[in-house]
């Protein structure tokens, strides 16, 4: 689907954001391109996209080389997510704005795009509305929708759970993680990446590791050198470990920790159901509005 080869990129004012990334993405695939500020992660996302040339070595897009005359044809293939929906989103309502990207392309029944790509995003419900009126997270799905609405082969994207508050997170990464599309999507939240991706590629400028984000917790000297923080619950259970509980795998998620959690106590011959649950607060709750919360409940033992 998509293949890099020795791919570099220097800025007009000398700065090297890229060398020697060599990578490739099957189709299916949901691979995370981790490393800190400054890394090239952008940069790299907007050269694949034929943002930025010319670059040195080579981009490969469904078997097509990427050069300027091939740009147009190469980006029908690619969908971009930008970091800053406001970036993307510019019609009144929120059908309109879906609806430009596969109009201006020209490309057949424009309504059905639209109404399958509201429905993959879960904003059907939104269709009519003003996007700038709605909250960030929402807009973030306006422009995921967008980009879903030209039926893109790979999905590229910046930050997508950057400025999301907990819970427009989590639905987020839900999201992501039940859409069937290839993805390649810069980011620093490693905890996102592991309830996403099947794989991570971390970077500083030239490529650092290649592996799973299970891998990635496991490999202290790339994580220094990739300036990254280990995510807490992966820090916890290195507490555990160290404390004598045999810990299979290191989780970098609170879903993994939970599944691990599990493990660890059925092991010391216990028995454990750890569930979680979406609670409805409605009933009782003296706002006129719904609010769901997500917890870890019923830690209930069993003989
Ligand atoms: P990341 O997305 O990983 O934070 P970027 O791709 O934005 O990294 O930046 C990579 C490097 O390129 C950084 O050193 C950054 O300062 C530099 N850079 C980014 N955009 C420009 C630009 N338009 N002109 C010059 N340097 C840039």
């Amino acid at each position: 689907m998509l293949e890099t080869k020795d791919l570099g990129f220097v800025y007009d004012d000398g700065t090297v954001a890229l060398e020697g990334i060599t990578l490739a993405i099957d189709e299916g695939e949901k691979v995370a391109l981790v490393g800190p500020n400054g890394a090239g992660k952008s940069t790299l996302l907007h050269l694949i996209a034929g943002f930025r040339m010319p670059f040195t070595g080579k981009v490969m897009v469904s078997g097509t080389a990427l050069d300027r005359s091939s740009a147009d044809r190469v980006r029908r293939d690619l969908g971009f997510v930008f970091q800053d929906p406001d970036d993307q989103i510019f019609m009144p309502t929120v059908e309109e704005d879906v609806a430009f990207g596969p109009r201006n392309l020209n490309l057949d029944d424009v309504e059905g795009r639209v109404s399958m790509a509201l429905k993959s995003a879960g904003i059907e419900h939104l269709a009519k509305r003003r996007p700038h009126r709605l909250s960030y997270g929402m807009k973030k799905r306006v422009a995921i929708a967008g980009t879903l609405a030209m039926d893109p082969k790979l999905l590229l994207m910046d930050e997508p759970t950057s400025g999301l508050d907990p819970r427009s997170r989590s639905e987020l990464i839900r999201l992501l993680r039940n859409m069937d599309k290839t993805m390649l999507i810069a980011t620093h939240d490693l905890e996102a990446a592991a309830e996403i991706v099947d794989r991570a590629i971390v970077l500083n400028v030239a490529p650092i590791m290649e592996g799973s984000m299970r891998d990635l917790v496991l490999a202290k000297a790339v994580l220094e050198k990739a300036g990254l923080e280990i995510p807490p619950v992966s820090k916890l259970f290195n507490v555990l470990d160290s404390m004598g509980y045999q810990v299979g795998a290191l989780p970098v998620s609170m879903d993994q920790a939970v599944a691990e959690l599990t493990k660890v106590i059925e092991r010391e011959g216990r028995h454990v159901h750890a569930h979680i649950h979406e609670h409805d607060h409605a009933q009782g709750d003296s706002h006129a509005h719904k609010h769901k919360r997500a917890s870890v409940e019923d830690l209930s033992e069993e003989d």
